[in-house]
């Protein structure tokens, strides 16, 4: 750390020393002698400007909002309010199975398990973490499948037969436990290296594997569940290369991949990392949406690539996480003083002590909630306005939202929408596109373009 200080240090100073050397080579200047023609610019909006269309957004919002109604939107706001419930019953589960881990010993022999196999330390690290994703895997699946399966069906939001299911589910498990075997070891081996500041060591090896998992989802895991293909030929990827082209994104990078293979929902996403950034969209989307719509919601998901929002995300969720580890920290030493004996779990350094830190994890970023959520709906709300900006579809993307009221709540109050919501509400983003309609009210395509409803 310090030699990156000292080069930042060092840059600061030359950067001062060159402007400083700038400015006083500046001040001696010669008076201008020339004469300078001065000319007006042209107004922008010319003087000739005809009568406004007949526009209100703030109906035109709650008209939009009016369409999803009775059945349809009692169902979006139960599946959605749904959700709320179930973090809470996620992170009770999480701590549940813990609890049990720890007080029946289970955790403890398991460690004894490890060290019957190997004397090295570095090896008994590993034989513990896959013994404990399997148990936790299995005590966690009864509410994996009410969660992933039997609600989706409930709501009409999945594609999936219970073995195409399960089989997902098992590709995922092995992915999981591929590389949460090779973090935490490599975690418990710097908590023995680095004594008491073990946090911070086991948060540069998260944030090292995070970059690295970023970069190598879109190319080795995300083809593990879908199938991934350049979009298919016509008019629409004819409009949404240009548009791609316009925003200096590398044409290759707009794939289509088969999420109907799991689900109806509507959905793009930009994914990847430094080389492998890429934006993919759902086969639901391309056969679900009208062309507006489908340019609205491209026109977002550039949005991100263009301002390198999986970076800035991931400079804040590292943020977040160093705080989440300093706590597990804090909550370890503080627990372990109290009950260690009982769970027969000693200092940090012993894998036994893994379902303290992982209860501590799911209690962290249940607290943390509205942080986690306020950073995406952020970069999300940015994704909106750049995607109106440069797609020009301002009721394709009201249209487009309010189909995907399926699996999201339209209408919540302000508080709602802060704690629980990773992306803006339906309101929040058809008020975006209105506002932004009724400052474009007099540019020839949106003049030709749909009239919203009043
Ligand atoms: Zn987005």
């Amino acid at each position: 750390m310090r030699t990156i200080y000292g080069a930042a240090g060092a840059m600061l100073l030359l950067l001062i020393g060159l402007s400083i050397v700038g400015f006083a080579s500046a001040a001696p200047a010669p008076a201008p002698t020339a004469k300078v023609d001065v000319n007006t610019l042209p107004p922008i909006v010319s003087a000739a400007k005809p009568a406004p269309v007949s526009f209100n957004a703030e109906k035109a919002v709650n008209a939009y909002l009016g369409t999803v109604k009775g059945e349809a939107r009692a169902r979006s706001d139960a599946y959605f309010e749904g959700g709320y419930a179930l973090l809470l019953v996620d992170a009770i589960y999480a701590v549940a199975i813990a609890a049990l881990l720890l007080w029946l010993r289970i955790s403890a022999r398991m460690r004894d398990v490890a060290q019957s196999v190997t004397r090295s330390r570095f090896w008994q690290a590993p034989i513990y973490v896959i013994l404990f994703l399997i148990v936790t895997t299995v005590a966690g699946f009864p509410l994996a499948v009410y969660e992933g399966f039997i609600r989706e069906h409930a709501y009409g939001l999945s594609n999936m037969s219970f073995m195409q299911w399960l089989g997902d589910f098992a590709k995922g498990f092995g992915v999981q436990l591929l590389f949460g075997t090779i973090v935490l070891t490599l975690i418990y081996a710097a908590v023995r290296a680095s004594g008491r500041r073990w946090w911070m060591w086991g948060w540069l090896i998260a944030m090292i594997f995070g970059v690295i998992g970023a970069v190598i989802v879109p190319v080795f895991i995300a083809p593990l569940f879908n199938n991934y293909y350049p979009l298919r030929e016509g008019p629409v990827k004819a409009e949404i290369l240009s548009l791609a082209r316009s925003n200096g994104i590398p044409v290759t990078n707009v794939y289509e991949f088969n999420a109907s293979r799991q689900s109806k929902r509507i959905s793009a996403n930009v994914s990847g990392f430094l080389g492998t950034t890429r934006i993919s969209m759902t086969d639901n989307l391309l056969n679900r949406t009208t062309p507006r719509e489908t340019y609205a919601v491209l026109g977002h998901e550039m949005g991100h690539y263009v301002l390198s929002h999986n970076a800035i995300g991931l400079t804040w969720f590292g943020l977040v996480l160093f705080v989440a580890f300093a706590f597990v920290n804090w909550g370890y030493r503080r627990l372990t003083e109290v009950f260690g004996g009982n769970w027969d779990v000693r200092a940090i350094d012993d894998p036994a002590g893994l379902p303290v830190a992982m209860a501590l994890v799911s209690v962290f970023f249940l607290v943390a909630t509205p942080v986690t959520n306020t950073i995406t709906r952020t970069l999300e709300a940015q994704a909106d306005i750049f995607g109106l900006n440069t797609a020009r579809q301002p009721d394709g993307f009201a249209t487009v939202t309010l189909k995907l009221s399926e699996y999201r709540k339209l209408d919540p109050s302000p508080l709602e929408e802060f704690v629980f919501y990773d992306h803006p509400s339906g309101r929040s983003r058809i008020t975006m596109a209105m506002r932004w309609k009724a400052e474009h009210l007099n540019d020839p395509d949106i003049k030709a373009g749909p009239v919203s409803p009043q």
